[in-house]
């Protein structure tokens, strides 16, 4: 399970996230929706390690994550600390961001590998993935053959190869054309319900609604509802929840 306490960050005197609290419980589906800005990116980012927070914490496992030092009387992680938690933390982008100058099958090997996974092995696993991801015939491709659904699906298989408990979804299909994003979406939904904690930014409506255990809405570095897809997308209680989704369905 992971758990965000007091998560607050500023860039300069813009404060993106302002005492963000919120708990997932393991093997569950939260979707985050809110307007561009309000700081989805920046607590997913916290939760990776890819940014500090200047106050609050996360503890995925009830293990601490990206913790500040001042004021706590936690302790700052050790660089290979980070590294070891990293890897039980996929994380898929909005753009991809495949390596241009890597194979489909070494883009999803090129973890393992580095973490100390036999050559051979990373490859088998990999191929299992790629499989999974409806990818095979592609392995011996490069990133720029592919279209961006197939690359994004590549993305989530690379995101799987260090078994992960968690992946983070930011945005993972607002890159697509629309007639690529059903097959990205298709893919996640069979993560759903095999184990791993899922937490997805997106506008995807429909896909949270079929999806999502959890939905969290936030805006100007907040979380102003959180509940099942029913209670915040059919009944929001909030008039900016009610005003977003007007706006976006
Ligand atoms: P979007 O839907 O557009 O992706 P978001 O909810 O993901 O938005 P964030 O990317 O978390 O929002 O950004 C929140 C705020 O923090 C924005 O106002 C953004 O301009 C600002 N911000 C993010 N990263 C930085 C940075 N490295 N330096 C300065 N400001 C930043
Ligand atoms: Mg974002």
């Amino acid at each position: 399970a992971i758990a965000v306490h007091n998560a607050t960050k500023s860039y300069g005197d813009k404060t993106v996230l302002r005492g963000v609290d919120f708990s997932v419980e393991a093997g569950t589906v939260t979707v985050i929706l809110g307007p561009s800005g309000s700081g989805k990116s920046t607590l997913l980012r916290a939760i990776n390690h890819l940014e500090k927070l200047d106050e609050g914490f996360v503890s995925l496992n009830g293990e601490l994550i990206g913790v500040r030092v001042k004021g706590t009387r936690l302790k700052e992680l050790r660089p290979k600390d980070i590294l070891r938690q990293r890897a039980k933390i996929g994380f898929v982008f909005q753009n991809f961001n495949l390596f241009p100058h890597l194979t489909i099958l070494e883009n999803v090997t090129e973890a393992p590998i580095s973490h100390g996974v036999k050559a051979a092995e990373a490859r088998e696993n990999a191929r299992a993935l790629l499989a999974r991801v409806g990818l095979s015939e592609k392995e011996a491709d490069y990133p720029r053959q592919l279209s961006g659904g197939q690359q994004q699906r590549v993305a989530i298989a690379r995101a799987l190869a260090l078994d992960p408990d968690v992946i983070l979804f930011d945005e993972p299909t607002s890159a697509l054309d629309p007639e690529l994003v059903g097959e990205v979406l298709a893919v996640i939904r069979t993560l759903a319900g095999s184990g791993k904690t899922l937490i997805v930014v997106t506008h995807e409506i429909g896909f949270a609604r079929e999806v999502a255990d959890r939905v969290v809405f936030m805006d100007e570095g907040a979380i102003i509802e959180e509940g099942t897809p029913d209670q915040v997308l059919t009944r929001p209680a909030h008039p900016r929840t009610q005003d977003f989704l007007s706006k976006v369905l």
